[in-house]
């Protein structure tokens, strides 16, 4: 089931997207956020799988404006910093490596930091780099988890049980200054700089995220091709790691890092520059395009 937000005139909702492309517009069952749906517990997924099934409802007719799944997150994105061995190793000889994992090229521990809320947007939406005094903006094309049921100390082997979703995220990053400022809160939590979407991929006992591929493009040159099986650390250990620290709740986004391709790792660095569109794909949740200003 695949799951979206959106806006059409001055309203906003959320809707189902049927195979054939088609939106339904899930207000029909009391639904206006993602939130609400991720609140409400598996119990309500199968009834709006059921519904959808039986409704006599028409799709959603008129252009609609694709919102980030969760364009409000409770809290900042959780995210994993050098989580593939290949990005781990070219981030460690770009120069650019701030040297707060004491200088390893592969960490062994999960790396975690977060992005701000206000970073959060929507697929199309413009990524700006005039908000990065130093130019030196890249993507990270990415996986993100979307937390279902919270929960405090999860074990890995009850951690997929956790899981509402996921999504297709860009971790975009200003470089210089995740570089310059030590921590990369400041250099990852740029307005604008976490587009995230188009759809939540609710998980599903058939449905192995492990087997899917992750393709990064800059005007149509893929940069970054990777298997989200070549993760260092996978979800549950992602999901045990924070929840031992910190509470997880329903909604809860986790980016779970980036393959290798990514424009420091190039000599020169190939940073994103206005007029550039990035496009983010894992399929089959779908893919993600946001045009560079
Ligand atoms: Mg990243």
């Amino acid at each position: 089931m695949k799951l979206l937000s959106f806006a059409q005139g001055d309203r906003t909702g959320v809707a189902l997207q049927r195979g054939d492309g088609s939106f339904m517009d899930l207000a029909a069952i009391g639904f206006s956020t993602m939130l609400d749906i991720v609140a409400a517990g598996p119990e309500r997924l199968h009834d709006i799988s059921q519904w959808d099934a039986d409704t006599q409802e028409a799709p959603l007719t008129g252009n609609i404006c694709i919102l980030a799944p969760i364009p409000h997150p409770v809290r900042d994105v959780f995210c994993v910093g050098k989580n593939y061995l290949r990005h781990a190793k070219e981030f460690g000889s770009s120069g650019f490596d701030s040297g707060n994992t004491g200088g390893d090229e592969v960490p062994d521990a999960p790396i975690i930091f977060t992005k701000a809320t206000t970073s959060v947007a929507a697929p199309e939406s413009p990524i700006c780099t005039a908000f990065d005094p130093d130019d030196s903006v890249d993507y990270e094309g990415e996986l993100a988890v979307i937390i279902g049921t919270g929960g405090r100390n999860i074990a890995k082997q009850d951690a997929m049980s956790h899981v509402f979703g996921y999504t297709v995220l860009n971790d975009v990053t200003a470089r210089e200054a995740q570089k310059r400022h030590k921590q990369w809160v400041l250099g990852k939590g740029i307005d604008g700089f976490c587009p995230m979407g188009p759809v939540i991929l609710v998980a599903n006992s058939n449905l192995d995220v492990t087997g899917l591929r992750l393709v990064t493009e800059v005007n149509g040159e893929i940069r970054q091709d990777g298997q989200i099986s070549d993760l260092i650390f996978d979800i549950p250990t992602l999901i045990a790691t924070i929840s031992a620290y910190i509470t997880l709740v329903p909604g809860d986004i986790i980016a779970t890092g980036t393959p290798e391709g990514v424009g420091i790792g190039f000599d020169p660095p190939r940073y994103l520059r206005p007029g550039d569109i990035v496009t983010v794909s894992i399929e089959p949740i779908g893919s993600l395009s946001n045009p560079v200003t």
